[in-house]
């Protein structure tokens, strides 16, 4: 989860390491660390809180000086944050030095194992026992590279290690499993970094190391190297994309940057397989023979993505008539789930490394189920191990709270359900192409309804004490109650719960109180009336009735206190305009509430570990 670098070159370490961690600090920021080796001693410099505490005690790095070292962003999973737990950890006479994103699920073990060879224990990490595994077998055969193929194989669990050796100048190694590493190639200098945005400034050529790979940096000269340990080969990959894309740009907050750059990012990913006024998706894999032979679809995600498959699986089973299952991967990836041979799994998630996603996906696999990633990141390890991939075009999203990707996984799912609609005979090819004109048209409709977000910002300012929200609808609308409550409860700390409309009724009713914000989705033509009956059945008892309605749509618009109209689109597109409302009220709630929007407290954006 966290946010790991390296760096070896002729420039001081230090300054390259706390500008890429500030690059990195949204994959984690509970704790701050890095350390530099120089003239044969290793210097660590690390504390409990945010980036800055550490920048201003280092004096922005001066005070810890040389041209080799490793950085950390921490995300705590084994032991609270604090100062002792902050990595790097070392070994006991700072023979190595390392830090880790993932999780050693059998420190126990390891950690009684190295204590009867005397070792002994000063944080309550499970990263202790790595580094102090590592340093055993290091004094065992004097080589780095011996030392941590014979360590690999005892750890079990997932890991990305950065390692400096007191006795190896120049030298940073990694190694990593299912968790990712990159290593970037500059002139003289090299990097190691857990995502390509943290090194963008100084190199675009970069090496995407495979699982169970080593590498070694010294300078310029970058090596890889197989879990036993023998030398490999890789190809190295130019990013195209833009660092400014990762910048604030003007706004406050990635947030709101991220929530404006949605209209581009529904356009780009629709783009991508629209051609020639046909969606081709043969490079995902997917031609007509395959298209036909679908027998079930599974969508697995976790988090908002699963809130994006959510909305897919409406519309998808409704317009191609295959039946469609949501699934969540932290539950997928342990069920004994007979599967048919002949479905798609549909794999998605923003940063392509998310932990539950990639074990589901793997249990798919195994299951000799056919799988399609629907990716963000471009070389993510969701992304080279699904048998194809999808990638949105969002760009880099840095807001821990996600809301152009949701809206890039949304269209790329329109897109299947169209396509597959099309092959499968179950839309003729003049609802397709009026399906087509819809999609297309929705990058102009999302701006239309951030020009009018003065009157959200305005309506935020009342709930800022609130202490409890609902969100409900029906069908799609109860798909996006689920990503406008979590929004509101990921960045503003305010309780919210997403309701089926019609299960309010069978118990959650019970909490409405005076005031309550009740928020009602109400966008699907065939079911205005039943939510409307739900929302009035929420106002009777004192709630404060939101409705979040399509132009046109009378429901409520007597009884709600506050109504919200988005342009008019088709129903089965109607998510990708009423959840920015959404988005915006819980933006402009946490800002009222004065609180960290783009870093909400103990999360992090990629999440990589179960
Ligand atoms: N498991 C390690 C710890 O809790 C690393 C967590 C991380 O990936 O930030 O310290």
């Amino acid at each position: 989860m966290c946010g790991i670098l390296g760096y070896s070159g002729d420039r001081q370490a230090s300054g390259i390491l706390l500008a890429g961690l500030e690059r990195l600090e949204y994959r984690g920021y509970d704790s701050a660390g890095i350390a530099v080796l120089s003239g044969g001693k290793i210097k660590v410099a690390k504390n409990k809180g945010r980036l800055k505490v550490l920048e201003d005690r280092i004096n922005s790095g001066e005070e810890v000086s040389g041209t080799c070292g490793i950085g950390h962003t921490r995300w705590a999973t084994h032991g609270e944050p604090s100062d002792v737990n902050a990595h790097p950890l070392w070994s006991d006479d700072m023979t190595v030095v390392l830090v880790h994103n993932g999780i050693v699920e059998n420190y126990r073990e390891l950690r009684e194992k190295l204590s009867q060879k005397g070792y002994t224990f000063y944080s309550q990490t499970d990263t202790e026992a790595a580094v102090k595994l590592i340093d055993y077998y290091y004094k065992q055969e004097h080589n780095p590279l011996k030392a941590i193929t014979r360590a690999i194989k005892d750890i079990e669990g997932s890991y990305c290690f950065v390692m400096l050796f007191k006795d190896c100048p120049d030298e940073v190694w990694g190694a990593r499993k299912d968790l990712p590493l990159i290593a970037g190639q500059g002139k003289d200098e090299s990097f190691l970094a857990s995502d390509v945005s943290a090194i963008l400034h100084d190199t675009r050529d970069v090496y995407y190391l495979d699982n169970m790979e080593i590498v070694r940096l010294k300078k310029g000269d970058v090596r890889f190297f197989d879990g036993e340990g023998y030398a490999t080969h890789k190809e190295i990959s130019t990013v195209t994309w833009d660092s400014n894309a990762a910048e604030k740009g003007g706004f406050e907050h990635f947030m709101m940057k991220e929530i404006h750059e949605q209209a581009r990012a529904v356009k780009d990913t629709f783009g991508a397989v629209y051609h020639s006024g046909k969606i081709d998706l043969t490079e995902k894999g997917l031609d007509d023979e395959a298209i036909k032979n679908i027998s079930q679809i599974y969508i697995v995600a976790c988090g908002s993505a699963y809130h994006a498959g959510a909305v897919a699986q409406y519309v998808i089973e409704d317009l191609t008539k295959i039946p469609v299952r949501i699934e969540m991967a932290s539950e997928f990836r342990y069920r004994n789930m007979p599967m048919d041979k002949n479905a798609l799994a549909v794999i998605i998630s923003q940063s392509g490394e998310t932990a539950d996603t990639l074990a589901a996906m793997r249990r798919a696999k195994e299951n000799g189920i056919k799988t399609l990633g629907i990716v963000n990141v471009v070389g993510s390890t969701i992304a080279r191990e699904a048998d194809s991939v999808f990638y949105t075009m969002a760009g880099p999203e840095i807001a821990v709270a996600t809301t152009k990707a949701y809206s890039a996984q949304l269209v790329a799912c329109y897109a299947l359900a169209v396509k597959f609609a099309q092959v499968r005979g179950t839309l003729d090819d003049g609802e397709c192409a009026r399906l087509i004109e819809e999609i297309q048209s929705l990058p102009g409709k999302i701006d239309e309804i951030l020009d009018e977000r003065g009157s959200l910002e305005e309506l935020a300012k009342r709930f800022v004490n609130a202490k409890n929200a609902f969100y409900l609808g029906r069908n799609i609308d109860y798909a996006v109650a689920m990503e406008g409550s979590l929004k509101m409860k990921e960045i503003s700390y305010l309780h919210s719960e997403a309701i089926a409309a019609g299960e309010m009724k069978h118990g959650p009713i019970s909490l409405i109180e005076r005031g309550m914000l009740v928020t009602g989705i109400i966008t699907q033509k065939n079911l205005y009336l039943k939510t409307a009956s739900n929302m009035l059945e929420a106002k009777s008892r004192g709630g404060f009735i939101l409705v979040v309605s399509m132009r046109g749509c009378e429901a409520l618009k007597d009884e709600a206190d506050f109504v919200f109209h988005v342009p008019e689109t088709d129903c089965h597109f109607s998510a990708s305009l009423s959840v920015i409302p959404l988005q915006l009220l819980g933006y402009y709630v946490a800002v009222a509430r004065k609180l960290d929007v783009d870093k909400p407290r103990n999360l992090a954006k990629s999440v990589t570990v179960e």
